[in-house]
């Protein structure tokens, strides 16, 4: 009941007219579709803010076309080119991680986390603090931060509006009036574009194969999470935050379509889904407009054209990405935080082409393996054990090659 009044109240306070918005990750795949929507609705979003990490001439592009008061750009070395291609706009250049904290800590009415991996963190909590509705896309930073995130949430005020849209289908068909009727929560998976590969296929597949994914148009990383399905493996933690229900209540179905992008099955023997045609601006829409829907231009979902729906049981052995996050999540204290930071590492070091695909998930398990888990008192000690996997896996790949 906690769950839902806190909904309720919170919709009726967090909805002005005209919504002061800051983007987090601006020029990403998540960025760049929000602002789509932010485009074709102009009168209703005032931007305040936008960062990026190195794309400065999109950023730039960006913040002169939307009118933004201050442009950040993460990668300190690029303030001088920011600063020249904003001169005489009016819009204040920043660079470097002290400003996008600071950016991402300035009070505004909806901020949008879009930056990629557990460098999102640090900026999420500073929005969190200033009581903002936070559209959550970057999923990392709960996987990481986890609890203490979630307290920050509550003691600040914020909310959460879950933008993965797995997460976000379940948080539109969940009964929070009833949260005790919950039986399970399912998400659903693509499967990738290696779902009917065989281990040895596995093996030998490049980058570009493993960027290719069948149904989204996504940035690199959460493309080659999903080739793994580590990306399934960090939903399952980042619902298990999001929402109120037990760890053995949160279950994976494959469907390759992407039609059903999440169920919730009630105790009455109801099952509830969210469909869409697979556009992230769907559920980014449902975010920006939240408590009210928000009309653009959506790809109409039409299922007589697409026939027939599937769906089939994950293969935890042929995907073990899936079977780490369940048991991370199982384990508790640090060990979400481990595999996130493990993992990001060995997907950089792929897409660098310096491992192969299978030694994704082989190093996040060696690690896993490895590393004693903590439990985290502050979030200091997030950071810090973030810094500490970061560097032991770097290390490993190191002694491997
Ligand atoms: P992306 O790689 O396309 O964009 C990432 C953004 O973050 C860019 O603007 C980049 O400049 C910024 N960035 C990168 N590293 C940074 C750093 N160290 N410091 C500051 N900024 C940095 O990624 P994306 O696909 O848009 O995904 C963003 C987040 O949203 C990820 O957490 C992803 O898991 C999640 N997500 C994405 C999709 C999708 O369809 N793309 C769907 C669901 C969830
Ligand atoms: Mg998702």
């Amino acid at each position: 009941m906690e769950f839902a009044a806190r909904i309720a109240e919170r919709a009726a306070l967090k909805n002005p007219a005209t919504k002061r918005i800051t983007i987090l990750g601006s020029t990403g795949s998540i960025g760049v579709s929000t602002l789509k929507l932010i485009r074709e609705a102009s009168e209703d979003f005032d931007v305040e803010c936008l960062t990026a990490h190195n794309n400065v001439s999109l950023l730039a592009q960006q913040a002169i076309e939307f009118s933004a008061k201050r442009a950040v750009i993460g990668n300190a070395s690029l303030y001088e080119t920011l600063k020249q291609a904003l001169s005489g706009t009016g819009i204040q250049a920043e660079a470097g991680e002290e400003a996008l904290i600071d950016a991402a800590g300035t009070p505004v009415d909806w901020v949008m986390s879009a930056i990629v991996g557990a460098a999102g963190l640090a900026p999420t909590l500073a929005a969190v603090k200033t009581g903002a509705t936070i559209a959550l896309a970057n999923k990392e930073s709960l996987v990481c931060g986890g609890d203490l995130v979630l307290d920050n949430v509550k003691k600040c005020g914020a909310t959460l509006l879950p933008v993965d849209s797995e997460h976000n289908a379940i948080f539109q068909v969940f009964d929070t009036h009833q949260t005790e009727m919950v039986e399970r929560l399912i998400l659903t998976a693509s499967g990738g574009p290696f779902l009917n590969l065989t281990r040895a296929d596995m093996r030998d597949v490049s980058r570009e194969q493993a960027l290719a994914h069948p149904n989204w148009d996504m940035g690199a990383k959460i493309s080659i999470d999903s080739a793994t399905m580590m990306n399934k493996g960090l939903e399952l933690i980042e619902a298990y935050h999001l929402f109120p229900v037990e760890k053995d209540q949160i279950d994976i179905l494959v469907h390759p379509q992407s039609v059903v992008h999440s169920l919730v099955e009630y105790r009455d023997g109801s099952t509830l889904a969210q469909m869409g045609s697979p556009d992230m601006r769907t559920p980014i829409s449902y975010a920006l407009g939240w408590p009210n829907r928000h009309a653009f231009k959506a790809q109409k979902l039409e299922l007589g054209k697409i026939g027939t729906l599937t769906f089939m049981d994950p293969d935890f052995e042929r995907f073990p990405a899936l079977r780490l996050a369940k048991s991370a999540l199982k384990t508790g204290k640090s060990a979400p935080a481990v595999l996130n930071a493990a993992n990001e590492i060995a997907v950089d070091a792929f897409l660098k082409g310096r491992i192969g695909f299978l030694e994704i998930s082989e190093t996040v398990e060696e690690v896993l393996n490895k590393i004693d888990f903590v439990t985290f008192n502050e979030i200091a000690d997030i950071f810090e054990e973030n810094r500490r996997v970061r560097a032991y896996t770097q290390t490993a790949l190191e002694q491997r090659s």
